[in-house]
């Protein structure tokens, strides 16, 4: 008999087995708006200049490959610290933020929950609902129970923030809290800052522990803007876990750039978490690779090859807004009664659109326009070519 005769089949990951099928369809007029990645205009996943010229000059240098250091590259590793906290933040001047390359922020994500479970084997761990979907999973593959506060309200397109702050309100000191800090995925749907101000007092008094996961910084409102949250937790005097991620800021999905990011009390207790860290990252893959994180370290530490980025961030960001605007406009000229006016406001890479399952598996049969069966679309998959096929066939399902 074999060891594996008992083992069943893992169901298929819901958004990887939409493409698969997205692949599969024969349709030249298909368009898939399932899975979280930016394409360009051209419908393509863009290679960004900065990174070109930073990957040239590294093949040029043809240097050797040895092993990072296990928290990863010094220079990558401030340059983060400096994206999230801002390059005046007094908490890094007192070495009292810790970072660790990471492979991407799914690997920050694990890294953070790993080294928690052994500083709090038994706290909860807390998720908005909806999240994105590996949040769940990841927290419990390290040994949490993983609860969920209410986040979005379809009714208004926004946040039930109350109901959001009375679960909060409810969970016991040394809850774990995981928090979008811009672009919630899969919403679209941020806190205010005057929200914001108010979580940050509810996690102080009840003692929580914020866990801020940043995918997106860049693709909302700008560097800056999209930190504010984690700024605000930063100077609050808490210890907080960040997860970051260049996968789509830098557009370097596939090379696995990311980093934790926690703040300590004091640069004594900074040295000491990142020694139990390193050891959580020896034991699951010894060190980060090398050819993301040198990239992305280049390019934010060399001025010209940095304001090259910061451009093409915001040529990103404003296509997006842009396919936001397109779409809310090509709907209403379609003659779709349904006012879409909230997909302007939301933010990042996906709108929860408010379609139902039935009229995602519709956009798919008949039109080969695949979405999440949530409703949640990826606005960053649009383009002029396809816009007026994907609003006419979202407008044809809602008759
Ligand atoms: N957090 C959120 C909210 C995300 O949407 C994603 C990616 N889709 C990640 C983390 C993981 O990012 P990465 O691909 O860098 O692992």
């Amino acid at each position: 008999m074999s060891l594996f005769s008992a083992v069943e089949l893992a169901p298929r990951d819901p958004i990887l087995g939409l493409n698969e099928a997205f692949n599969a369809d024969p349709r030249p007029t298909k368009v898939n708006l399932g899975v979280g990645v930016y394409t360009n205009e051209e419908g393509k996943i863009p290679l960004l200049r900065a990174v070109r010229e930073a990957e040239q000059a590294r093949v040029d240098q043809a240097l050797p490959r040895g092993y990072l250091p296990i928290e990863g590259i010094a220079a990558y590793d401030a340059a983060v610290q400096k994206l999230l906290l801002g390059d005046a933040s007094p908490l890094i001047a007192a070495g009292r933020v810790v970072t660790a390359q990471a492979l991407g922020g799914t690997g920050a994500l694990k890294i953070g929950a790993d080294f928690l479970k052994r500083v709090n084997p038994n706290a909860k761990v807390a998720i908005s609902d909806p999240s994105w979907e590996n949040h769940r999973a990841l927290f419990e593959s390290a040994g949490f129970e993983v609860l969920a506060y209410p986040y979005y309200d379809a009714q208004t397109h926004g946040v039930n923030f109350e109901a959001m702050l009375a679960a909060l309100n409810s969970y016991a000191a040394g809850t774990i809290v995981v928090l979008h800090a811009c672009c919630h995925n899969p919403t679209g749907v941020d806190l205010s800052e005057a929200q914001w101000k108010q979580i940050v007092e509810v996690v102080k008094a009840r003692n929580l522990v914020p866990f801020l996961d940043i995918a997106y910084q860049g693709f909302g409102d700008g560097i800056d803007a999209d930190a504010a949250a984690v700024r605000l937790f930063a100077g609050a005097e808490l210890n907080v876990f960040v997860s970051s991620s260049f996968s789509k800021s830098f557009s370097l999905y596939g090379e696995r750039v990311g980093a934790l990011s926690i703040i300590a009390d004091s640069k004594d207790e900074a040295t000491r978490v990142l020694s139990q860290l390193k050891r959580v990252i020896r034991t699951n893959y010894s060190n980060p690779p090398t050819h993301g994180g040198a990239i992305v370290a280049t390019v934010l530490g060399t001025p010209a090859l940095r304001a090259m980025w910061e451009q093409e961030l915001g040529e990103m960001r404003d296509r997006i807004r842009a396919m936001r605007g397109g779409l809310v406009e090509r709907l209403k000229n379609a003659g779709v009664a349904r006012d879409f006016g909230f997909v302007n406001a939301q933010r990042g890479m996906f709108s929860y659109s408010g379609l139902t399952s039935a009229q995602v598996d519709r956009l798919r049969e008949e039109f080969g326009i695949y979405a999440v069966g949530t409703g949640r679309i990826c606005v960053a998959a649009l383009n002029t070519r396809n816009l007026d096929t994907v609003a006419n066939a979202i407008a044809h399902v809602l008759k």
